[in-house]
């Protein structure tokens, strides 16, 4: 199998022995047709705001930004100059989205609100037009407490999907692998979820997710690997961005283009960020995902085409790695297809790199991150531009703002 690969795959070969790669992608620009449309995207950007004013009621840190749940992007000039980067250098903060703290509480958080509203939907309990705090009222509680919500998770899905479910008054089980952090599972009991942990991956805990869901009509699961409304939650960030990016005064073109770094785990939040990005912006801002050498399952997907028929365990690879969320073995086939034409490229980045980036963005700009939000740094080393060419370079900080303080020290003394 591994020999088959490489021949058919050479980049495969370096990937089998962890090594780092970049993989550009040839059919990136070409003609494709797509499942989904900006009219899509829309749509979901539609329901987050119906949903705002019960967002702003039910956690009062959403207030501000009237409950819309939005990171800022912000200018890293010190980072910048301490990486010795060509060109301007934004983090979009994720990291710090309020409710939990990652990436995964734009999709994550948007399936649950879908799901909230079509059930009350069909009970005759909402309309469109109504203000939806008022699913924030005892009636409303008692009703979604009938209906159940699983997930499999490694961690920050289950944060996201356990915080909001649990809110709604919804039974939620997380599927948790044993290497999700104890923090995370500690939290979700606190706030009434089940957390059932399995000693082996995340794929393990995933299939006992969908397997609990199959045998109960009013349970709903959340699949990270095929959802349409997770990857369309994500999507939205690509109309919040371009606000942001047109505040900031700055418009892609040919010699000013932007370049946005995603770290990848299973490929839906970076899958779905990309298709709203280029979507939304257009052909001058390029996509770039980042994966640990250990789990480099879209990279082995893209790369080969063979997309989630392939899993890293193929070309002998262990999938461990320190990043959260990014311990990822087979790539979601959803995410990977609608990538076939958006993505710019992958590469893949050893872990100790990670902390080392940590490191350098708390001194430079006293930004605390996860250890996987920083695998975007190294995609600025990837890329090359001609002189008269002023890059816009967006590394996503994809999580860390709840990670407890004594394991941010041991991420920032990490040897
Ligand atoms: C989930 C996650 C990712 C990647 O998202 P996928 O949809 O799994 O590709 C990246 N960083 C962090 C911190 C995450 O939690």
């Amino acid at each position: 199998m591994i020999d088959a690969l490489i021949e058919k795959c050479p980049l495969a070969g370096p990937m089998s022995q962890y090594e780092e790669v970049y993989w550009g992608n040839p059919n990136y620009g070409s003609d494709a047709k797509l499942p989904f449309s900006l009219q899509d995207i829309d749509d979901a950007e539609e329901r987050l705001k119906r949903f705002a004013p019960y967002i702003k009621k039910v956690f009062p840190q959403t207030d501000p930004a009237g409950g819309l749940i939005e990171s800022p992007l912000r200018e890293a000039v010190s980072m910048r100059e301490a990486m010795g980067i060509e060109g301007r250098l934004f983090l979009k903060c994720d990291s710090h989205l309020p409710i939990s703290g990652s990436i995964k509480a734009r999709g994550g958080i948007y399936e649950i609100l879908k799901f909230a509203e079509t059930v009350a939907m069909e009970h005759g309990m909402l309309r469109v037009e109504e203000d939806y705090s008022k699913l924030a009222e005892a009636p409303f509680r008692e009703f979604f407490s009938k209906y159940r919500v699983s997930v499999g998770s490694t961690g920050n899905l289950g944060l996201s999907i356990g915080i909001i479910s649990a809110m709604f008054g919804f039974q939620v089980t997380v599927h948790m692998s044993a290497d999700a952090r104890q923090w995370k599972k500690d939290l979700l009991r606190e706030k009434g979820v089940t957390v059932i942990e399995y000693p082996s991956d995340y794929q393990k805990a995933v299939a006992e997710g969908r397997k609990e869901a199959e045998r109960d009509p009013n349970c709903h699961f959340v699949d990270d690997e095929n959802s349409k409304d997770l990857f369309l939650g994500y999507a939205v960030a690509g109309k919040r961005l371009k606000k942001q990016l047109d505040e900031c005064g700055i418009t892609a073109d040919e010699t000013h283009p932007i370049f946005v770094y995603l770290p990848c785990g299973v490929g839906g939040a970076p899958g779905g960020v990309t298709f709203g990005l280029k979507t939304v912006i257009g052909p001058h801002i390029h996509c770039i995902f980042a994966e640990p050498t250990h789990a480099p399952c879209m990279t082995l997907g893209m790369a080969t085409g063979l997309y989630n028929q392939v899993c890293v365990q193929d070309i002998g690879l262990d999938a461990k790695t320190e990043a959260d969320g990014l311990a990822v073995g087979r790539a979601s086939g959803l995410a990977g297809t609608v990538m076939e034409t958006l993505l710019q490229g992958c590469y893949t980045v050893e872990d100790h790199k990670l902390y080392s980036y940590l490191r350098l963005l708390a001194d430079t700009e006293h930004l605390y991150v996860e250890p996987s939000a920083c695998a975007g740094f190294e995609g600025t080393r990837h890329v090359v531009c001609s002189d008269e060419c002023q890059p816009v370079h967006i590394v996503w900080m994809t999580g860390g703002a709840m990670v407890p303080k004594e394991e941010m020290e041991a991420f920032y003394h990490h040897a």
